[in-house]
Protein backbone atom coordinates (compact mmCIF):
# COMPACT_ATOMS: atom_id res chain seq x y z
CA UNK A 1 0.00 0.00 0.00
CA UNK A 2 1.52 3.08 -1.05
CA UNK A 3 1.48 6.28 1.32
CA UNK A 4 0.82 9.79 0.82
CA UNK A 5 2.55 13.09 2.87
CA UNK A 6 1.96 16.16 2.27
CA UNK A 7 5.03 18.95 3.77
CA UNK A 8 4.65 22.37 3.94
CA UNK A 9 8.00 23.92 3.52
CA UNK A 10 7.94 27.86 4.52
CA UNK A 11 10.77 29.35 1.72
CA UNK A 12 11.64 32.62 3.99
CA UNK A 13 14.13 35.45 3.38
CA UNK A 14 14.64 39.03 2.60
CA UNK A 15 12.82 40.60 -0.68
CA UNK A 16 14.88 40.05 -3.27
CA UNK A 17 17.20 37.39 -2.45
CA UNK A 18 15.99 34.82 -5.03
CA UNK A 19 13.09 32.92 -2.91
CA UNK A 20 10.81 32.37 -5.42
CA UNK A 21 13.24 32.26 -8.32
CA UNK A 22 14.75 28.74 -6.04
CA UNK A 23 11.15 27.56 -5.95
CA UNK A 24 10.84 28.22 -9.90
CA UNK A 25 13.96 26.49 -10.47
CA UNK A 26 13.14 23.79 -8.31
CA UNK A 27 9.53 22.96 -9.76
CA UNK A 28 9.53 23.91 -13.08
CA UNK A 29 13.06 24.15 -14.07
CA UNK A 30 13.14 27.47 -15.42
CA UNK A 31 14.82 30.47 -14.33
CA UNK A 32 14.15 34.35 -15.15
CA UNK A 33 15.69 37.42 -15.03
CA UNK A 34 12.41 39.43 -14.76
CA UNK A 35 11.99 40.58 -11.49
CA UNK A 36 8.28 40.15 -10.02
CA UNK A 37 7.92 40.79 -6.81
CA UNK A 38 5.27 37.72 -5.21
CA UNK A 39 1.87 39.17 -4.26
CA UNK A 40 -0.16 37.29 -2.09
CA UNK A 41 0.86 33.95 -0.27
CA UNK A 42 1.67 31.46 -3.16
CA UNK A 43 2.97 28.11 -2.89
CA UNK A 44 4.27 25.55 -5.64
CA UNK A 45 3.65 21.33 -5.44
CA UNK A 46 6.74 19.09 -5.83
CA UNK A 47 5.74 15.21 -5.85
CA UNK A 48 8.39 12.73 -4.88
CA UNK A 49 8.66 9.58 -5.33
CA UNK A 50 10.51 9.07 -2.17
CA UNK A 51 10.32 5.03 -1.69
CA UNK A 52 8.34 2.31 -2.79
CA UNK A 53 5.76 3.27 0.14
CA UNK A 54 6.31 6.79 -0.18
CA UNK A 55 4.51 9.30 -2.04
CA UNK A 56 5.45 12.82 -0.49
CA UNK A 57 3.97 16.21 -2.09
CA UNK A 58 6.00 18.65 -1.35
CA UNK A 59 4.28 22.27 -0.43
CA UNK A 60 6.65 25.18 -1.27
CA UNK A 61 4.98 28.05 0.45
CA UNK A 62 6.74 31.49 -1.32
CA UNK A 63 5.99 34.44 1.03
CA UNK A 64 4.25 37.27 -0.45
CA UNK A 65 5.68 40.55 -0.48
CA UNK A 66 5.63 40.80 3.41
CA UNK A 67 9.23 40.18 3.56
CA UNK A 68 9.81 43.89 4.56
CA UNK A 69 7.94 43.71 7.52
CA UNK A 70 10.36 40.41 8.89
CA UNK A 71 7.92 38.87 10.55
CA UNK A 72 5.15 36.63 9.37
CA UNK A 73 1.55 35.82 10.78
CA UNK A 74 1.05 32.26 12.51
CA UNK A 75 -1.51 31.33 10.25
CA UNK A 76 1.48 31.43 7.57
CA UNK A 77 3.67 29.31 9.79
CA UNK A 78 1.06 26.80 10.84
CA UNK A 79 1.63 23.28 10.40
CA UNK A 80 5.29 23.65 8.59
CA UNK A 81 7.60 20.90 9.00
CA UNK A 82 10.77 22.46 7.64
CA UNK A 83 12.11 25.93 6.23
CA UNK A 84 14.68 27.17 3.97
CA UNK A 85 16.26 30.23 4.94
CA UNK A 86 17.57 32.16 1.95
CA UNK A 87 19.96 35.53 1.77
CA UNK A 88 22.07 37.07 -1.14
CA UNK A 89 25.68 36.50 -0.93
CA UNK A 90 25.91 39.86 -2.98
CA UNK A 91 24.40 41.70 -0.31
CA UNK A 92 25.43 41.55 3.45
CA UNK A 93 22.04 43.16 4.91
CA UNK A 94 19.89 40.22 3.60
CA UNK A 95 22.64 38.21 5.88
CA UNK A 96 22.06 39.99 9.05
CA UNK A 97 18.52 39.14 8.60
CA UNK A 98 18.85 35.65 8.66
CA UNK A 99 19.00 34.88 12.61
CA UNK A 100 15.93 37.53 12.34
CA UNK A 101 14.17 34.80 10.21
CA UNK A 102 15.50 32.27 11.94
CA UNK A 103 13.60 33.67 15.69
CA UNK A 104 10.81 34.44 13.80
CA UNK A 105 10.10 30.77 12.98
CA UNK A 106 11.23 28.96 16.15
CA UNK A 107 8.29 31.48 18.03
CA UNK A 108 6.26 31.27 15.80
CA UNK A 109 6.31 27.65 15.03
CA UNK A 110 6.95 24.22 16.37
CA UNK A 111 6.65 20.30 15.50
CA UNK A 112 3.67 18.63 16.87
CA UNK A 113 6.30 17.53 19.66
CA UNK A 114 7.74 20.95 20.74
CA UNK A 115 10.72 20.36 18.55
CA UNK A 116 12.04 23.15 16.42
CA UNK A 117 10.93 22.91 12.74
CA UNK A 118 14.58 21.78 10.72
CA UNK A 119 16.06 24.70 8.99
CA UNK A 120 18.55 24.85 6.11
CA UNK A 121 20.10 27.77 5.43
CA UNK A 122 20.69 29.16 1.59
CA UNK A 123 23.60 31.67 0.79
CA UNK A 124 22.16 32.36 -2.65
CA UNK A 125 23.66 33.94 -5.97
CA UNK A 126 26.65 32.30 -5.31
CA UNK A 127 27.34 32.62 -9.06
CA UNK A 128 27.76 36.30 -8.71
CA UNK A 129 29.34 36.68 -5.12
CA UNK A 130 33.22 38.63 -5.13
CA UNK A 131 35.92 37.39 -3.17
CA UNK A 132 35.50 40.88 -0.86
CA UNK A 133 31.77 39.93 0.14
CA UNK A 134 32.78 35.99 0.90
CA UNK A 135 35.34 37.82 3.14
CA UNK A 136 32.96 39.90 4.66
CA UNK A 137 30.93 36.89 5.42
CA UNK A 138 32.07 34.30 8.79
CA UNK A 139 32.23 30.42 7.91
CA UNK A 140 28.59 30.01 7.30
CA UNK A 141 29.11 25.46 8.33
CA UNK A 142 30.17 27.02 11.44
CA UNK A 143 27.65 29.77 11.56
CA UNK A 144 24.67 27.65 10.71
CA UNK A 145 25.15 24.90 13.01
CA UNK A 146 25.80 27.69 16.17
CA UNK A 147 22.27 28.92 15.17
CA UNK A 148 20.55 25.89 14.74
CA UNK A 149 20.33 25.07 10.96
CA UNK A 150 20.68 21.33 9.87
CA UNK A 151 22.99 22.50 7.19
CA UNK A 152 23.84 24.92 4.71
CA UNK A 153 24.12 25.62 1.09
CA UNK A 154 25.89 28.18 -1.51
CA UNK A 155 22.94 27.87 -3.76
CA UNK A 156 22.14 29.73 -7.82
CA UNK A 157 18.77 29.40 -8.91
CA UNK A 158 20.05 30.81 -11.91
CA UNK A 159 22.97 28.24 -12.58
CA UNK A 160 20.95 24.99 -10.87
CA UNK A 161 24.03 25.06 -8.05
CA UNK A 162 22.89 23.30 -5.24
CA UNK A 163 18.83 23.86 -5.01
CA UNK A 164 18.17 20.11 -4.94
CA UNK A 165 20.90 19.10 -2.56
CA UNK A 166 19.69 21.95 -0.43
CA UNK A 167 15.75 20.84 -0.77
CA UNK A 168 17.02 16.92 -0.11
CA UNK A 169 18.91 17.89 2.81
CA UNK A 170 15.59 19.19 4.65
CA UNK A 171 13.44 16.13 3.25
CA UNK A 172 15.95 13.67 4.53
CA UNK A 173 15.60 15.08 8.03
CA UNK A 174 11.51 15.54 7.63
CA UNK A 175 11.62 12.45 7.06
CA UNK A 176 14.33 10.69 9.43
CA UNK A 177 12.35 12.15 12.27
CA UNK A 178 9.18 11.05 12.30
P1 LIG B 1 12.41 37.02 -3.87
O1 LIG B 1 11.94 38.42 -3.63
O2 LIG B 1 13.22 36.52 -2.69
O3 LIG B 1 11.33 36.09 -4.27
O4 LIG B 1 13.49 37.09 -5.07
P2 LIG B 1 13.27 36.74 -6.63
O5 LIG B 1 13.24 35.25 -6.83
O6 LIG B 1 12.14 37.53 -7.16
O7 LIG B 1 14.67 37.23 -7.23
C1 LIG B 1 15.08 38.57 -7.17
C2 LIG B 1 16.05 38.88 -8.29
O8 LIG B 1 17.25 38.12 -8.12
C3 LIG B 1 15.51 38.51 -9.67
O9 LIG B 1 15.96 39.49 -10.61
C4 LIG B 1 16.18 37.18 -9.97
O10 LIG B 1 16.35 36.97 -11.36
C5 LIG B 1 17.51 37.33 -9.27
N1 LIG B 1 18.06 36.04 -8.81
C6 LIG B 1 17.43 35.10 -8.07
N2 LIG B 1 18.25 34.06 -7.83
C7 LIG B 1 19.41 34.34 -8.43
C8 LIG B 1 20.68 33.63 -8.56
O11 LIG B 1 20.89 32.52 -8.04
N3 LIG B 1 21.67 34.26 -9.25
C9 LIG B 1 21.49 35.49 -9.82
N4 LIG B 1 22.52 36.01 -10.50
N5 LIG B 1 20.32 36.17 -9.74
C10 LIG B 1 19.31 35.59 -9.06
MG1 LIG C 1 9.30 36.46 -4.41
Amino acid sequence: MQQERLLKVLVIGDLGVGKTSIIKRYVQQVFSQHYRATIGVDFALKVLNWDHQTVIRLQLWDIAGQERYGNMTRVYYREAVGALVVFDMTRESTFQAVLKWKVDLDCKVTLSDGRPVPAVLLANKCDQQSQGLRAGLPRLDTFSREHGFIGCYETSAKDNTNIDAAIMCLVDSIMASD
